[in-house]
């Protein structure tokens, strides 16, 4: 068997000892002699490891019980439309940050239900930077505040939080949720699609504050609106049971990392080992403000974009592979979430050295 460095944006590695306990506990979990796939949702077996995983992530990130935790499906994106639904809460219209690719797309969506205010936007830089606090034009009377932590494509992460004085604050935060402790209360609504830093696909953590749950748009569907699923511990219909597992599996390990305080000295120091080989070098450049580099999503160019094609295919040679950058972007992005080894960073910074040797 041989593992690669697998760099990809998401879905993305897993860390190896999970998959491995999944390997050994495939055919029978723990002497029930079938798969957690098999198993009935209702079942106490699969209550047990349900209410885990639930109860470690609420240690894990330290949510307190003001919020409540939902585990669904159907994606970041469908977060996109069920915010709006559930929060604008008899209000006509919310604010958005826009930073890239992803707050597009939530506008997009929010807009087919209320009026968007766009309270900033970096679009004039070609989003390589996220907006100041006293950039944003904030509206009192908007029924919420959404913007997007980090910007996946772009590699764009905010280094504050904002202020927002009392409207709620909604962060899309797919692929930095788990690389280093938040403090949760400041947040109405933090949701994630699993694939990057949590688990498989097919799972979305919602953690919503409580006392915003009840009251949806007319026409919500009930499977839109979090009150659903927030009655019924995220078992309204059948959750997807093997990624909320798989889920677990990763809380329990991020636990034995030393939990998030530990996975941040780790991503920082990850990232930044990274951002040096880039910074360090006139071959190689990144794109994005230095305060605003995410530690998650590294994108870079090379001087010569004629070379992008033998960079990548060298670096498959070395098990370094999925680094071709997104194609609204070009280059390369290294996706570097809490599973990738730091084994795996040394690589890629040893082999690009090597490349701009051979080709610089
Ligand atoms: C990946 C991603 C999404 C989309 O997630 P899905 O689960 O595929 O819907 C949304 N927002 C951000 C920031 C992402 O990184």
């Amino acid at each position: 068997m041989s593992r690669v460095f697998n760099f990809s944006a998401g879905p993305a590695m897993l860390p190896q000892t999970v998959l491995e306990q999944a390997q050994s506990e495939m055919l029978d979990w723990q002497g029930t002699g079938m798969s957690v796939m098999e198993m009935s949702h209702r079942g106490k077996d699969y209550m047990s490891i349900a209410e885990k995983a639930m109860a470690d992530l609420r240690e894990v990130m330290a949510i307190p019980d003001t919020h409540e935790i939902l585990f669904l499906q159907g994606g970041a994106s469908s977060q996109f439309a069920m915010v709006p639904m559930n929060l604008l809460r008899g209000k006509k219209s919310a604010d958005y940050i826009n930073t890239g690719a992803w707050s597009k797309k939530a506008i997009a969506e929010a807009k087919l239900y209320c009026d968007v205010n766009v309270v900033a936007t970096t679009e004039g830089n070609n989003f390589s930077s996220a907006p100041n606090q006293s950039e944003l034009k904030l509206n009192p009377d908007a029924a919420y505040v959404h913007y997007t932590p980090n910007e996946t494509i772009g590699g764009v992460e905010f280094d504050y939080i904002p202020e927002t004085n009392g409207v709620p604050l909604v962060a899309d935060m797919s692929s930095t949720i788990l690389s280093r402790p938040i403090d949760v209360s400041k947040f109405a609504v933090i949701y994630a699609g699993a694939q990057k830093n949590i688990g498989p696909a097919g799972l979305t953590v919602v953690i919503v504050r409580k006392d915003l749950i009840g009251e949806t748009i007319t026409g919500t569907p009930s499977m839109f609106d979090y009150k659903t699923h927030a009655d019924n511990e995220s078992m309204s219909n059948t959750p997807p049971t093997y990624a909320w597992y798989l889920a677990g599996l990763v809380f329990e390990w991020i636990k034995q990392q030393g939990g998030l305080t530990k996975m941040a000295e780790i991503n920082e120091r990850k990232a930044g080992k990274l951002y040096a080989a880039i910074d360090g070098s006139d071959f190689y450049a990144s794109p994005v403000a230095i305060n605003n580099r995410s530690w998650m999503n590294v994108p870079f160019t090379l001087k010569d974009a004629e070379l992008d094609k033998v960079f990548l295919e060298e670096a498959a040679k070395v098990n370094l592979v999925t680094l071709k950058g997104h194609r609204s972007v070009g280059g390369m992005r290294a996706s570097i979430y809490n599973a990738m080894p730091e084994e795996g960073i040394d690589t890629l910074v040893k082999f690009m050295a090597e490349f701009e040797k051979k080709h610089g």
